[in-house]
């Protein structure tokens, strides 16, 4: 291989790390299908998928032995249920009658027999084993990749550090990534705010996504440079690249050591504008670093991913115990805490399209909480107890109408009434907001904004509804705009109809963590940001540099712009000049 090869992709989290490749093949598993003809053929493939579902089986046997030694219970969850679909005897003996009566391969068979035990599952109507399907996926690939003959590799047990390259990594994958071995990792898919990319923000990993085309450029055990703040990556790079990366990665944590002395300043703009600074949290481990990074609480607490990856779903005392703690950690700060926001990409990354055309589309976050209303009480009343502890606020992600605020209202109704019966102590005055992240929503923020005490602004789906982009597809990444004027104005109607009506509010997409961006949200008068904890001294030091009446006029003159580049112009071109002023 050539020396320096440099590629360019999404920077998805920053951090430079040089290393070595770990290539998880994309195995796509095209097979094709045969018709077999004679009963010798018909008795090979019977044979074939045999042996393929018993190495299977051994695989995740072996797995599970290893995991318990690990003592990680999440994923010896997984592995279970794994084994428990393997062993489903409809799956081997309905595939092993297909091949026989419908005289087709093991793996054809294998498909068939998959899409229609799924298709059993989802027509049951249950939510929660819906959810599972992701599963079967899972148990599809392992079968079908033995039927290939390929070695499949473990992220939990590389057994050394390594950078890892994939086509892609679902979040559930991310989450059971093992730290310590994997220092980086790059993508061929996603975008900037797919849940994939937040996830390595939050376990500070740095990463490089949509980088089309890596996995079939690169070969294990070559060295690789990934920058996760320009979002290049350099492979097999020469003494010299190797010398200046070094270089560059010293200065990037010199530049975060640095940081640390806007830890205790407030954080304001040169003429007193306050912008309160907060953290998102994905990982409950998280919480309890948040203060160190200079938040005044969290902003975003996204409670879905206490929900993954589990063989059950959490029970209230489970999800009491750690919102409480959430709360005492960060006190006096406020935690808001987000509802449930499953579908959408999480959950589901080794999408079948068929099943699921148009997940971000579909029964996902509030529409999911308020049809499985069990599930969504167990959660709004161990929201409730816990603000007993410290100061909770409670938010609801993808509203899109007044209608789903007053049933969500109805329902907390119900859980006050029942809490004040079982003596459960909660905060009576604890303050509800919704994410204001679907076009319609932010429409009508004059009328929502009587409806709740605040508002948060989630940018990530605001945009990919708004400008009709699929958010984790990096085909379309380079039409993920904030700056479009559409944007723009949606932005400023939530903004003044929240303050018009005497409510805060708040930005907490992934936007807000950017210092691009900054000059304009200050600009608007948003109240409050909430970002990647580790971003959040790098912004309130530009903060510090910035004059909002200055930001305020320059914001308004965006609005004499109709194009993307027009208004990065003259972005550019002005703030330059604050910034040197
Ligand atoms: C958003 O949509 O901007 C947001 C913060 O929520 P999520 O990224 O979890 O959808
Ligand atoms: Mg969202």
């Amino acid at each position: 291989m050539d020396n320096n090869i440099l590629l360019t992709g999404i920077a998805a989290s920053p951090g430079i790390v040089i290393s070595r490749i770990f290539l998880i093949d994309h195995v796509v598993f095209e097979f094709s299908h045969v018709q077999l003809t004679t009963e010798a053929e018909i008795c090979a493939e019977e044979k074939h998928l045999e042996n393929a579902i018993a190495a299977s089986k051994a695989q995740l046997e072996k797995t599970r032995k290893e995991i318990s030694r690990k003592s990680s219970k999440e994923a010896q969850y997984i592995m279970d249920t794994h084994i428990l679909i393997l062993q489903d005897k409809q799956l081997k003996n309905n595939s092993l009658k297909r091949i026989r009566t419908e005289r087709i391969d093991a793996a054809w068979a294998l498909k068939n027999t998959m899409k229609e035990l799924r298709k059993n599952i989802l027509d049951l109507g249950d939510d929660y084993l819906k959810d599972r399907t992701s599963d079967m996926d899972y148990i599809e690939k392992r079968i079908l990749r033995n039927l290939a003959g390929k070695k499949e590799k473990l992220l939990s047990n590389i057994g050394e550090q390594v950078v890892v390259i994939a086509h892609d990594l679902s979040p559930a994958d991310t989450v059971n990534l093992n730290v310590s071995e994997v220092l980086g990792f790059v993508t061929e898919c996603g975008g900037k705010t797919s849940h994939t990319a937040i996830m390595s923000r939050a376990l500070k990993i740095p990463s490089v996504v949509g980088l089309k085309g890596i996995t079939e450029k690169v070969e294990n055990g070559t060295v690789i440079i990934v920058d996760g703040i320009h979002g290049i990556v350099i492979l097999n790079p020469d003494a010299e690249t190797l010398l200046k990366y070094k270089q560059k990665k010293e200065q990037h944590e010199e530049f975060e050591r640095s940081l640390l002395q806007y830890k205790d300043v407030p954080a304001e703009s040169t003429d007193g504008f306050g912008i309160n600074l907060l953290a998102n949290i994905e990982i409950v481990e998280e919480v309890s670093s948040v203060l160190d990074y200079g938040a005044e609480g969290i902003g975003l607490f996204r409670t879905e991913f206490l929900y993954l990856n589990k063989k059950e779903l959490p029970k209230e005392k489970e999800l009491f115990e750690i919102f409480k703690k959430a709360a005492q950690q960060v006190a006096p700060h406020p935690v808001t805490i987000r509802t449930l926001d499953i579908g959408g990409d999480k959950f589901i990354s080794h999408v079948d399209i068929a099943d699921e055309m148009n997940p971000a589309m579909g029964l996902r976050a509030i529409r999911f909480c308020l049809k499985e209303t069990k599930i969504f009480k167990t959660q709004l009343r161990a929201i409730l107890r816990a603000s007993a502890y410290g100061k909770i606020k409670i938010m609801f992600p993808m509203i899109s109408g007044i209608t789903e605020v007053r049933m969500i209202k109805k329902l907390i109704k119900e859980v006050k009434t029942d809490l004040k019966k079982q003596n459960k102590p909660f905060d009576p005055k604890i303050k509800i907001g919704i994410m204001v992240e679907v076009p319609s929503a932010a429409t009508i923020a004059d009328l929502l904004a009587k409806e709740v005490d605040f508002f948060s602004i989630g940018t990530n789906d605001l945009i990919q509804y708004a400008l009709a982009i699929d958010r984790v597809n990096e085909q379309v990444s380079y039409l993920y705009e904030p700056l479009h004027p559409s944007i723009l104005r949606l932005l400023k109607n939530i903004v003044d109809a929240a303050h018009d009506n005497g409510i805060t509010v708040a930005l907490c997409g992934e936007m807000a963590g950017e210092n691009i961006y900054l000059p304009v949200l200050l600009g608007l008068g948003v109240d409050e940001m909430s970002m990647n904890p580790v971003a959040i001294l790098k912004v309130k030091k530009t903060l510090r540099s910035l004059s909002y009446k200055k930001c305020k006029h320059i914001t308004n003159r965006l609005f004499d712009y109709s194009t993307v580049d027009e208004i990065k112009d003259f972005l550019k071109k002005e703030t330059k000049k604050i910034f040197h002023a």
